[in-house]
């Protein structure tokens, strides 16, 4: 762990809770593994595993899979790195296209490959917006049917893209770039 991310966690922790450095989550410390590049804590990691596993196992929760993977990358965008660059302008197009532009969930694999394939080298570093938007993986969790779950998740992603506005024009650039 280097120097900086000890801060940061001085910072933002207390020995009771852990505040997660991407959505601002606070809760009881469990510790745990965390992502290796995408800026969560441990305790928001393990949800975000819960909600996986949810959509992992029924193909109705499973039908939202790539916003939920694209909305929480965003809000977890990390420190400013070769791969969370690519990472955050992958998800970030992704929804995008997904929320502009109504492009289908299973045409954006495609999208998000071309960008960490033939875009990478043109990337910059997008800094993170204050306020990562007032939704987060606790509230879709909250879902009890499969419907719930994916209006959740959509509401979930246009609020992470909403927190990203000043950063929309250079995305959507991107964004079409990649689906021409
Ligand atoms: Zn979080």
């Amino acid at each position: 762990m280097s120097p900086d991310i000890e801060n940061l966690y001085e910072v933002t922790e207390t020995k009771a809770t852990s505040t997660c450095p991407g959505c601002q989550l606070a809760l009881p410390k469990t510790g745990g593994p965390r992502h290796a590049y995408l800026g969560a804590s441990p305790e928001c990691w393990a949800l975000f595993g819960e909600l996986l596993a949810r959509e992992y196992s029924d193909p109705s929760y499973f039908a939202v899979h790539g916003l939920t993977v694209d909305a929480y990358a965003a809000q977890h965008p990390g420190r400013e790195e070769r791969r969370t660059i690519q990472s955050i302008h992958v998800h970030l197009a992704a929804l995008c296209l997904a929320l502009e532009h109504d492009v289908a969930l299973n045409d954006l694999i495609a999208v998000r490959k071309r960008i960490a394939d033939y875009f990478a080298d043109r990337l910059v570093w997008l800094s993170p917006p204050g306020d990562p938007g007032g939704l987060n993986v606790t509230d879709v969790l909250q879902a009890d049917s499969a419907e719930v779950h994916s209006a959740l998740v959509r509401a979930w992603a246009t609020s992470v893209w909403n927190a990203w506005t000043a950063h929309h024009d250079a995305v959507r650039k991107i964004a079409k770039a990649a689906l021409d």
